[in-house]
């Protein structure tokens, strides 16, 4: 599984580390690095809370391998 990142959309508000601050890794200025995500096996659950909690839907949850 793996998280699409479209940084530029990316407003700052942080929902997403709340939710999962081991997989969304932000920047001091809050808003999250570039580049996608690859999500561990076991950290789905909180990696798709973390992907709908972003009111930008600057994430996006990818099943296959890219
Ligand atoms: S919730 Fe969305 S807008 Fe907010 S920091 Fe995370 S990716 Fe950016």
């Amino acid at each position: 599984m793996r998280i699409i990142v479209q940084k530029a959309k990316c407003q700052g508000h942080a929902r997403c580390a709340a939710q999962a601050p081991d997989i969304f890794k932000l920047d001091d200025d809050g808003y999250i690095l570039l580049g996608d995500i690859e999500v561990a096996e076991g950290e789905e659950l909180p990696a798709s809370r973390g992907v709908r909690s972003c009111p930008e839907r600057a994430l996006e949850l990818t099943r296959c391998a890219l």
